[in-house]
């Protein structure tokens, strides 16, 4: 697998924590060959610790570069690969991770600013993310070649009271993901979906609006997943054999099938 991986350029939005952070230092450590590394969020001083922490692990062979991008705002989107280092641009795998959660509410007490934040984030910045990067694969040989990986949800197969319009916009990413299969059958563009059930991250402090009481009781007398649980099927499906697909996975502690 890290001889496929071998000189990939990669591109983990979301990657300042939780599942993104642990995807980032898992390519790394898979393939610590002539990999690059983009990591996008809004916070980029914590991107830059996740940078320090992967050359810390892996040495100089993983070029890292932290970019700042708030995948919520179009225009950052249409400047994010005309403004990369040249080195950089040669894209492989966007592992689409951004996204979040805010409030647990019935639908009609939800804050619409709470619904734009959801939607512009995990559909719409999804979609976008999709639409900047897809260029650069369709220009390979036999169709285009490259890799997608959307992080969905339990979510978005299960809905649940009081998480209506999150699981909503995961089932959106669903539907959007299986649509953009279809329409690329037959390339060498993989379009990979991975969804997880409960994981620990700061996915409920976003929820509870920064309350980490409120969050830590989430995970009382049950043991979620952990980002790196999720890292590992990430790159167990990037690092498959070009014309092997791992299309749709659901991945869930054992407490919550
Ligand atoms: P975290 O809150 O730990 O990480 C979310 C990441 O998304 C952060 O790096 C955050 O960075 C980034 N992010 C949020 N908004 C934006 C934005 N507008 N632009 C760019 N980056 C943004 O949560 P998880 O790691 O758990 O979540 C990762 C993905 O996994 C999400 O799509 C989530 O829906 C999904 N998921 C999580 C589950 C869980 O139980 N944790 C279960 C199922 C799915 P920053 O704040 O620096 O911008």
């Amino acid at each position: 697998m890290a001889k496929r991986l071998e000189g990939k350029t990669i591109v983990v939005t979301g990657a300042s924590s939780g599942i993104g952070k642990s995807t980032a230092k898992e390519f790394a450590r898979t393939s610590p060959k002539n990999l690059k590394l983009i990591l996008t969020a809004r916070r980029i001083d914590t991107l830059k610790q996740v940078a320090a922490e992967i050359k810390e692990e892996v040495g100089d062979g993983v070029q890292v570069l932290p970019v700042k991008l708030d995948v919520s705002n179009p225009e950052e989107i249409k400047n994010f690969v005309p403004s990369l280092p040249e080195e950089f641009k040669e894209i492989d795998v966007l592992v689409n991770n951004a996204g979040l959660v805010k409030g647990v509410a019935q639908a009609p007490e939800i804050a619409s600013e709470d619904i734009n934040i959801m939607f512009n984030t995990n559909v719409t910045g999804l979609i976008n993310m999709t639409q900047a990067i897809l260029p650069i694969f369709k220009k390979r040989s036999e169709g285009g070649r490259g890799d997608i990986i959307n992080i969905g949800s339990i979510a978005g197969r299960e809905p649940y009271a009081g998480g209506s319009i999150y699981c909503a916009t995961k089932a959106a990413v669903r539907s959007f993901t299986d649509s953009l299969r279809k329409e690329l059958l037959a390339t060498r563009i993989r379009i990979i979906e991975i969804d997880p059930g409960q994981v620990e991250t700061e996915f409920s402090v976003v929820r509870f609006y920064g309350d980490k009481s409120k969050a830590d009781a989430v995970y009382k007398g049950v043991e979620p997943l952990t980002g790196d649980d999720i890292a590992e099927v990430v790159v167990f499906a990037a690092g498959r054999r070009e014309n092997v697909v791992i299309a749709d996975t659901l991945i869930f502690p054992s407490h919550q099938g």
